[in-house]
């Protein structure tokens, strides 16, 4: 195994990382921008490398700053986490160069399923179902002006290195097409810097169900099963489930077919998941694949017991895949994105925590990287803690996280706890009757998928 490696990454993640290889016995290394100097992966990491100011363009997205951190250090491999350059296939190539191990998928695998519309290909070749839409990023206006009347409106424009629920914009009509497309493609270059966008028909009211996938390089896929996201905002993930209410077990075992055989299409090695829309017809559709860790994997690892960060280590080692497909989930978790935000607004907002108290108790964790005292940099995600309840059953899930939210203490900022709260409390929610237009029923203007900027 490893001996020592380097996080290329801050926050809860990065902890969750350094939690994982000490109990794999390997040395971390921590890199942090000079925000984050009393951050606490700083501070549980065995060594720990500056590598930059607050913004993420000068510290956590520096390529070279983060491999000499890993060259004078002696890592032997970089956890790149989420976010950032996790799926940056020019710096798993780098690093590669440096003869420095990458803890995910081949810069191959990330090049063909990171970029959504050849994914999109890919999965097609693979006889994956997906939406109706663009063969390949789009060449002209009169190119989607055909393809949308063809599929039928609403159909939804996707920038095709978009990400993070960001970079998509919803036409009713035709009048819209081309003014939208101009703008969404100009928006793209600059907050990607790749313009090019995808067309595919927007299915009204969808759930977003994902599988969580495994390779090793020895050609074994498995699934994991599943976890439901449909409640989002502004097509940002809030709270996630597994399993999902919505899956029979027919359905369960097609959709993790259809996300082993993709994975395996492509030779994908790792962790990685495989994201779906599902209709309430039970026909679902291929959206995109994430070649990384997903912030919601503790669902997953609750209602399975695999530990899936340990798993990512020891499948980047070389190790053969032990664990078998589709294991039976075992009860029912719940995880609650805390995010320091308005609960009303959605406006961010960094700052000090005067008080920090969060819940315990059986069935309980917390992932998080904040204390009391500690001060949120305005640079990054607003993301500040995961409360992730398992219990027997969803009822009992329910009732578990109701209570961890009403024990769950923090002053100084404004959080989502709020929100949640009414969340878990909506009759809707705890009939399971989801989707991902839900939190815009439930606060009409607020949650609305944000049409402008991305
Ligand atoms: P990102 O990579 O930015 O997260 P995704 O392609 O995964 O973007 O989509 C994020 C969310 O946007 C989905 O979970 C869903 O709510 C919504 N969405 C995306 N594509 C469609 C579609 N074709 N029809 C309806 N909703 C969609």
């Amino acid at each position: 195994m490893f001996k020592k490696i380097l996080i290329a990454n801050r926050g809860e993640i990065a902890l969750r990382i350094i939690q994982a290889c000490r109990e794999l016995s390997i040395r971390t290394v921590a890199v942090f921008s000079t925000a984050d100097r009393d951050s606490l992966h700083v501070t549980y990491a065995d060594e720990d490398v500056c590598i930059g100011p607050g913004p993420s363009a000068h510290s956590y997205l520096n390529i070279s700053a983060i491999i000499s951190a890993a060259e004078i250090t002696g890592a032997e491999a970089v956890h790149p986490g989420y976010g950032f350059l996790a799926e940056n296939a020019g710096f798993a190539d780098a690093l590669r160069e440096c003869k420095i191990k990458w803890i995910g998928p081949s810069p191959d695998s990330i090049r063909l399923m990171g970029d959504k519309s050849r994914a999109r290909k890919t999965a097609r070749e693979a006889g994956i179902p997906v939406l109706p839409g663009s063969q390949e990023a789009l060449s002209s206006a009169d190119e989607a002006r055909a393809l949308a009347s063809r599929v039928g409106y609403p159909v939804i424009l996707k920038a095709s290195a978009g990400g993070g629920g960001r970079g998509m914009r919803i036409v009713h009509g035709p009048e819209e097409l081309e003014q939208q497309l101009q703008t969404a493609s100009e928006e793209a270059a600059v907050a990607f810097g790749d313009g090019s966008i995808y067309l595919e028909k927007y299915l009204v009211e969808p759930r977003h169900i994902e599988f969580q996938i495994l390779g090793d390089r020895y050609g074994n896929v498995i699934h994991l099963g599943e976890r439901e996201c449909s409640i989002q905002r502004r097509h940002q993930k809030l709270l996630e489930e597994a399993p999902s209410s919505a899956l029979t077990p027919e359905l369960r075992l097609s959709m993790g077919e259809a996300a082993v055989r993709l994975a395996r299409h492509v030779g994908y090695q790792n962790a990685g998941t495989i994201e779906f829309l599902l209709e309430r017809t039970g026909s679902f559709y291929f959206m995109e694949m994430n070649t990384r860790i997903q912030v919601e994997h503790p669902v997953t690892e609750m209602v399975t017991g695999v530990d899936l960060v340990k798993e990512q280590l020891r499948l980047a080692w070389g190790e053969k895949l032990t664990i078998r497909s589709g294991l039976q989930a075992r009860g029912h978790a719940i995880e609650c994105r805390i995010n320091a935000e308005h609960p009303e607004t959605f406006r961010p907002s960094p700052g000090k925590v005067e008080t920090f108290h969060p819940p315990g108790g059986p069935g309980v964790r917390v992932d998080t990287h904040v204390y009391e005292d500690y001060v949120i940099p305005p640079f990054y995600d607003s993301l500040v803690a995961k409360l992730i309840v398992h219990a027997a059953d969803r009822p009992e899930a329910i009732r578990r996280m109701e209570r961890a939210l009403d024990f769950f203490v923090i002053e100084g900022i404004d959080t989502s706890i709020p929100l949640h709260r009414e969340i878990v409390r909506d009759d809707r929610f705890r009939r399971g009757d989801v989707s991902t237009r839900f939190m815009e029923r439930f606060r009409p203007q607020k949650s609305a998928p944000k049409l402008v900027g991305v």
